[in-house]
């Protein structure tokens, strides 16, 4: 008689390997053990937390590549992750063409993912001895603690007092004299009922149709474009529609762009609902995102608010997504397990049979394709809410003569007119630093970065330097022309540095605050910055995109912006949109106020035809233009598009490998694939690597995955030493 086969179970492991891997265990832990649950093992030499995917039936033969070893320990009783989220997860990766161990490890805060025990458990400390401070003379960590612990008798949570500085050591030693004593007490998970804590405000009528529309599909999968202006109250359009399924004891997962729009996004869902409200972005130490986690998993948070990866959270009463700003490009990971947080939210509510709300006032060209197809329901939002009007915008020639510091004189005189009205003037330049290029007057020579095909930046605070904006490089500035010594390098173009000197010199009695990663480096100083912007002295506030998102700037009546070109001219053929996003977004700061705005936009393409149909009409009328070109050149969003890239020593390895992968995908799929390479990156050399890409298209998504995953199975065992590919299904960015 044979051998009776083993208990195994499979496990998704967080390394960059394809396959799940099977493990011993013994029947007791096979009974137990349930897909979702995390298991401690040993891979390699190294020990992981893996996730179990499958319970192996017992006449599975054994795998003969792999050799087989016990689990280390079952994690956890009863799954963290619940059959939506594994299949949601299980989706990505196949879709995304990841590793299921990576993508599972997305899903989890990082204490879990080191194999934390996840218990509903919470470790409190109560105080057994209360006349013990003399015998803590000699440490005062343990005499904080004693104090802290005695201002609450009945016990005060660890992670509280780890979060007020005591640590868990402190405490352990406090144990041991025999002062203090941890137990073990059941937390409170229970959801709060849903209460107003402020009226709603009273929709208009075009809000009053859109919360129509949406609660009208509140039990079933339906997805939503919210597609309004900056200032007709999106917000309080998903302010109204959560409250209705707050009262339903659900659950509301909001999806924000960035970390730095979370505060005032949360301070207007606190003000509104007396609700718990779970924090879920990458800004949080570990003990705040995995607490913030467990308040998502277990139901006691209403509302999930949170970015990119937020959107992987297990929510067992989930009953709407709302992902705001969504044409933003953080939405989609740009390294590693390249999601888009956006498709993988549409197809959790699909999963979850639940609305979907994308709201953003310069939707993305894709979601107005979606609204073509009749796959999103499009709601318009027409006008600003309140008294707030939208600002004019007007095209200045850079090619005129009348300049003055890369400014057009025209501009001056507004800026100068506005400032002496009292008001606030926003400029908009997306280049830090002093200067974008430093150059020998003589013999041309320029100060390039040696790992990288790029122009030094020059900066001269907080000292002199060349800084590469690419790879990091610092280098000191020449005292001559390296080629032929002359003594004068001269700079050229203008970064928001420079702006800031010429704007001082010719403003000379109005403050110029300058925003950039720069200048707002230091903790505190975008609040200072901010508290200054909101008094309503008039100023000149100069920056790059930190500005351009999000920010309600109330006395801020001029918007300009600097340079609109590079997206213009880029090769890239989604760039026009992202340049009129860009300026549509920045425009959007002015004239929130009872003032009413202007914007300028200086160029030296001021006959560029998408450009002036964003500036005579609007930006609709823009991406309608923009959605007919695509469909006649058959680019994304008419076909599917994968981006393959590759990083190696030397271009012609890449090109050679490029090659041969192009041969082998034609070879297979024929003319239902078509290439666009390999051809060189635009940044071709960074950090001394050499980028180059293959870019694919095909009509039937289906057909394109079936090929790429037949193709990628035998590709990945032979991927040439000192190279790296990477796929990126439906890519944002060239680049
Ligand atoms: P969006 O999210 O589209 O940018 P907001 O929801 O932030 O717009 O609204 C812009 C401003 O208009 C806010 O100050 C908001 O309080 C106000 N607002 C929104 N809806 C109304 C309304 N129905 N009545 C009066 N003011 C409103
Ligand atoms: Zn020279
Ligand atoms: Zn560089």
């Amino acid at each position: 008689m044979p051998k009776p086969l083993p208990f195994r179970v499979r496990v998704a492991i967080p390394v960059h390997l394809y396959d799940c891997f099977d493990y011993v265990v013994n029947e007791a832990e096979y009974q137990q053990a349930e897909i979702g649950a995390r298991v401690a093992v040993s891979f390699g030499r190294q020990n992981v937390v893996g996730v179990i995917v499958e319970k192996v039936s017992l006449d599975t033969p054994l795998d003969p590549r792999f050799q087989l070893k016990p689990i280390q320990a079952l994690l956890d009783q009863t799954p963290l992750l619940d059959p939506k989220i594994l299949k949601l997860l299980t989706w990505s990766a196949q879709y995304y063409l990841f590793p299921l161990g990576e993508v599972f490890a997305t899903a989890f805060p990082t204490l879990l993912r080191q194999g934390k025990p996840y218990d509903l458990l919470a470790h409190t400390w109560h105080l057994t001895d209360l006349d013990a401070e003399a015998k803590l003379k000699r440490s005062i960590p343990q005499q904080d603690a004693y104090k802290i612990l005695k201002l609450q008798p009945q016990g005060t949570l660890e992670n509280i007092l780890n979060l007020s500085g005591v640590q868990t050591s402190t405490l352990k030693a406090l144990e041991k004299k025999g002062i203090a004593r941890c137990e073990l007490a059941p937390q409170d998970f229970a959801p709060a009922p849903v209460q107003l804590a402020q009226m709603p405000l009273k929709a208009n009528e075009d809000q009053q149709k859109a919360i129509h529309k949406i609660l009208k599909a509140q039990h079933k999968f339906q997805g939503f474009l919210l597609d309004g202006v900056t200032g007709s109250g999106k917000t309080e359009v998903y302010l109204q529609v959560m409250h209705e399924v707050l009262k339903q004891g659900k659950q509301v997962l909001v999806l924000v762009p960035e970390i730095g729009l979370t505060p005032q996004t949360i301070a207007r869902f606190q003000s509104r609902f007396h609700v718990h409200i779970a924090l879920l972005h990458s800004g949080l130490n570990d003990s705040k995102r995995f607490q913030a986690w467990q308040h998502a998993q277990t139901g006691k948070a209403s509302i999930i608010l949170g970015t990119r990866s937020a959107i992987y959270t297990p929510l067992p009463h989930l009953g709407l997504i709302i992902l705001d700003e969504e044409h933003d490009l953080s939405f989609k990971q740009q390294e590693g397990f390249r999601y888009h947080a956006r498709d993988v939210a549409l197809y959790r509510a699909y999963l979850q049979q639940c609305p979907i709300i994308l709201g953003s006032a310069t939707p993305s060209i894709d979601s107005y394709a979606l609204v073509e197809q009749n796959k999103l329901t499009h709601i318009e939002l027409n006008q600003r809410a309140g008294n707030a009007h939208l600002p004019k915008m007007h095209l200045l020639d850079l090619k005129a003569p009348q300049k003055q510091y890369g400014l057009s004189s025209i501009l001056i005189n507004k800026i100068e007119q506005r400032l002496q009205r009292k008001e606030q003037v926003l400029i908009f330049l997306n280049r830090r630093g002093y200067a974008p290029v430093l150059i020998c007057e003589q013999c041309a020579w320029q100060a390039n970065c040696p790992s990288c095909d790029a122009h030094f930046t020059l900066h001269l605070k907080p000292y002199q330097h060349l800084h590469c904006h690419h790879c990091g490089l610092i280098q000191r500035i020449p005292d001559a022309c390296p080629k032929c010594q002359h003594p004068q390098l001269k700079p050229i173009g203008m970064g928001t540095a420079k702006i800031e000197e010429s704007l001082q010199q010719l403003f000379p009695d109005f403050a110029v605050i300058r925003v950039d990663r720069d200048s707002t480096s230091r903790v505190g100083s975008w609040q200072k910055i901010y508290d200054q912007i909101h008094q309503s002295q008039p100023l000149i506030l100069l920056g790059t995109q930190m500005l351009a998102k999000g920010h309600h700037f109330p006395y801020v009546t001029l918007v300009a912006i600097l340079d609109i070109d590079a997206g213009l001219l880029s090769v890239d053929f989604r760039a026009t949109e992202r340049t009129a996003q860009m300026i549509v977004q920045v425009s959007g700061r002015a004239g929130r106020g009872e003032h009413k705005g202007e914007v300028f936009l200086q160029t030296l393409r001021p006959d560029h035809p998408l450009l002036n149909t964003l500036v005579e009409k609007d930006y609709r009328t823009f991406a309608m233009h923009t959605l007919k070109e695509r469909k006649v050149a058959q680019l994304p969003p008419f076909r599917y598009s994968v981006l393959l890239r590759c990083v190696s020593r030397t271009a012609e390895q890449n090109q050679q490998y490029l090659q041969h992968i192009a041969k082998q995908l034609q070879a297979m799929a024929g003319t239902e694939i078509n290439m666009w390479g390999p051809i060189p990156a635009p940044m071709e050399r960074k950090a001394n690597k050499h980028h180059a890409h293959l870019l694919l298209f095909a009509q039937d998504r289906a057909r394109l995955h079936y090929y790429l995953n037949l193709w990628w199975a035998e590709a990945i065992q032979h991927i040439p030493t000192g190279l790296r590919i990477s796929i990126d299904i439906d890519p944002q960015e060239l680049s």
